[in-house]
């Protein structure tokens, strides 16, 4: 790659591919992965990362919300879309688009049934989420009663999957947790068939339960943080490759002398003297405040440069004292080899926010293709 000229998000598709593969090679081969690739694929491109997963087979895709779906729809995705997360008032638009609906509590199953009364469909595919500890969305063990009375008294609907959520598959001080809302999700399952008289898909690990939970991939797993190239432990981040670079470039170099500052409220005032490198990547790029104040860092020819006084909406300066760098030169804020969880341990934040909170105003361009 030609050196960062600008702000870049660099996306390594070679490294999806990598990470899906080793996910992959974690399950049974008779079980279904589906490719979590909400949020813009967590910050990444959600389209040119969807349809290369979709070529490398991915059975299935998950969203939060609608509007992402639509979005994979228009791109070309063909396969299965989940949405997680969907609010009534999208229905309409849901089914227009082929999407299948996550159903969390009795008024939003109630509510979608009423929608495809007015569509005039059959047998549309739903996904019904159990609560097994996490406290977030998804029905009650004591709804079955309700959800089975709803499905006998319809046609317009058939439940494709069962499913529920980890609370802290990553934790394995919370292993017994774990295993607990495993073996409630297995007995309500086991509940609702023999009800429901057929068997949907049972799933309920994201990436750390696939690593950590082999004895609950049941028929499918759900991966995110995976693809994107995080393990979530420092063991398993060996086998994983970050496929984002986030990249910009020196703008200017300052000599700034004993007694001066830089910066908005002067936040950082100089007692020797020191130079520091702007560069054009700010608030409005994703980058927080909490990384101000000489927390975050970003590297500069192999060097960690801290970022000094306040960030701006859009720039921070940098202390370059120590570095041998000139205008022009390029500076990595994360990537493979200079890990996103790492930076984003400097704000007290996790890999997952500091990546998903990449703006869109930051050009993204594909390597590996
Ligand atoms: C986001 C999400 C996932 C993916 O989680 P990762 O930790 O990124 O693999 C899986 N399932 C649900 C319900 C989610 O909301």
């Amino acid at each position: 790659m030609p050196k960062a000229q600008e702000t870049l998000l660099e996306i390594d598709l070679k490294a999806l591919k990598h990470n899906f593969k080793y996910l992959k090679s974690r399950l049974n081969p008779k079980t279904k992965f589906m490719a979590v690739v909400k949020a813009y694929a967590y910050g990444n491109e959600s389209c040119q990362i969807a349809n290369y997963l979709q070529n490398l087979n991915a059975d299935y895709f998950a969203v939060a919300y609608v509007n992402e779906g639509v979005t994979l729809r228009k791109a070309g995705i063909t396969k299965p879309i989940l949405v997680l997360h969907p609010q009534a008032v999208s229905f309409k638009t849901l089914i227009e688009n082929n999407l299948e609906p996550c159903l969390y509590n009795k008024k939003i199953l109630t509510e979608f049934i009423k929608a495809l009364t007015t569509e005039y469909q059959e047998n549309y595919p739903v996904h019904i989420k159990f609560n097994t500890g996490l406290n977030r969305l998804g029905f009650w063990q004591d709804d079955i009663n309700f959800i089975i009375n709803k499905l006998n008294e319809t046609k317009k609907i058939t439940v494709k999957s069962i499913l529920s959520h980890l609370a802290a598959s990553e934790d394995l001080n919370e292993k017994n947790f774990s295993l607990n809302q495993i073996e409630t999700f297995k007995s309500l399952t086991k509940n609702f068939i023999k009800k429901i008289g057929y068997r949907p898909m049972l799933h309920m690990c994201n990436t750390s339960g696939i690593l950590n939970y082999p004895e609950a991939h049941f028929d499918m797993v759900r991966s995110g943080i995976g693809l994107y190239g995080f393990g979530n432990s420092e063991e398993e981040n060996k086998h994983f490759i970050p496929i984002g670079t986030l990249k910009t470039v020196i703008s200017q170099i300052h000599t700034i002398n004993k007694g001066e500052s830089v910066g908005y409220n002067r936040a950082y005032k100089s007692n020797s003297t020191i130079k520091t490198a702007t560069l054009p990547i700010g608030h409005a790029d994703g980058i927080g405040r909490e990384y101000g104040k000489g927390k975050g860092f970003v590297i500069i020819n192999g060097e960690r440069a801290y970022i000094i006084g306040n960030v701006c909406m859009d720039m921070v300066m940098v202390n370059v004292t120590d570095i041998d760098c000139n205008e022009g030169d390029e500076v990595i804020i994360f990537g493979p080899n200079a890990s996103a969880e790492t930076l984003a341990e400097t704000a007290n934040t996790i890999s997952y926010e500091i990546i998903t909170g990449i703006s869109q105003r930051v050009k993204r361009i594909f390597t590996g293709c």
